[in-house]
C-alpha cells in the first residue's frame, strides 16, 4: 500500500513554548515525510508492497523495517500530545494501573524520565503494557518497536536529537521536562 503522511492533530504553533513551531516543521515535515517516503520506494516489488504498517513492523528487516517503525513511531508520538492537558489523569483503569504498578503518577514519571535521559543514542523510550495486563517502562535502539516483542505501546519519548536540539540543544532533560506539559492523558488512558 501506499503510506501518507498524517497530518499534525493540532497547529505547529501549539505545543510552544516546550516544543516550538521550528521543531515540529522540522521533525513533521521533514523527518517524518521523509521515512513515509523512503518506506514507499523500499516496499516496491517486496512482499511487503501491500502489507499494513503493523505487518512491516513485526515482519520486515533492514531499510524497510527501519523506515516502517520510525512513520508507526512518529504517527503515534505526534498523538498524545494536547494543549492545556496539563498532569490531568482521570480514575479509570489506567489510572488504576500506575498506581498499582508505580505507585504514584510522580513516581512513574520520575522513572520514566530517568530512561529517557540515560538512553545512550538515538531511541525511544516507551510505557507498555504487556499481555498480562503489567505496565513497563522499556527503552529502544534507533527505530525499535515494542510491537514486534508482542508488547502493545501506550505512551512514547523521542529522544532521537532530532526531537529536541533546535530548542534545547544537548540538554535532553529539559525537554524530558517539558515532555510531560504536552501529554494528553485521555488519549494515554485510552490506549491501555
Ligand atoms: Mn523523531
Amino acid at each position: 500500500m501506499i503510506f501518507e503522511l498524517p497530518k499534525l492533530p493540532y497547529a505547529y504553533d501549539a505545543l510552544e513554548p516546550m516544543i516550538s513551531k521550528r521543531t515540529l516543521e522540522f521533525h513533521h515535515d521533514k523527518h517524518h515525510a521523509a521515512y513515509v517516503n523512503n518506506l514507499n520506494n523500499l516496499i516496491k516489488g517486496t512482499i511487503f508492497e501491500k502489507a499494513d504498517l503493523e505487518t512491516i513492523i513485526k515482519e520486515s528487516e533492514g531499510g524497510i523495517f527501519n523506515n516502517g517503525a520510525q512513520v508507526w513511531n512518529h504517527t503515534f508520538y505526534f498523538e498524545q500530545f494536547g494543549k492545556d492537558k496539563f498532569d490531568l489523569l482521570k480514575n479509570g483503569a489506567f489510572s488504576d494501573a500506575i498506581y498499582r504498578d508505580y505507585g504514584s503518577l510522580d513516581i512513574f514519571k520520575d522513572k520514566f524520565s530517568t530512561a529517557a535521559k540515560s538512553l545512550f543514542g538515538s531511541g525511544w523510550t516507551w510505557l507498555v503494557k504487556k499481555p498480562n495486563g503489567a505496565l513497563e517502562i522499556i527503552q529502544t535502539s534507533n527505530a525499535a518497536n515494542p510491537l514486534r516483542d508482542g508488547l502493545k505501546p501506550i505512551l512514547t519519548c523521542d529522544v532521537w536529537e532530532h526531537a529536541y536540539y533546535i530548542d534545547y540543544q544537548n540538554r535532553r532533560p529539559d525537554y524530558i521536562e517539558s515532555f510531560w506539559k504536552l501529554i494528553d492523558w485521555n488519549i494515554i488512558a485510552a490506549r491501555y
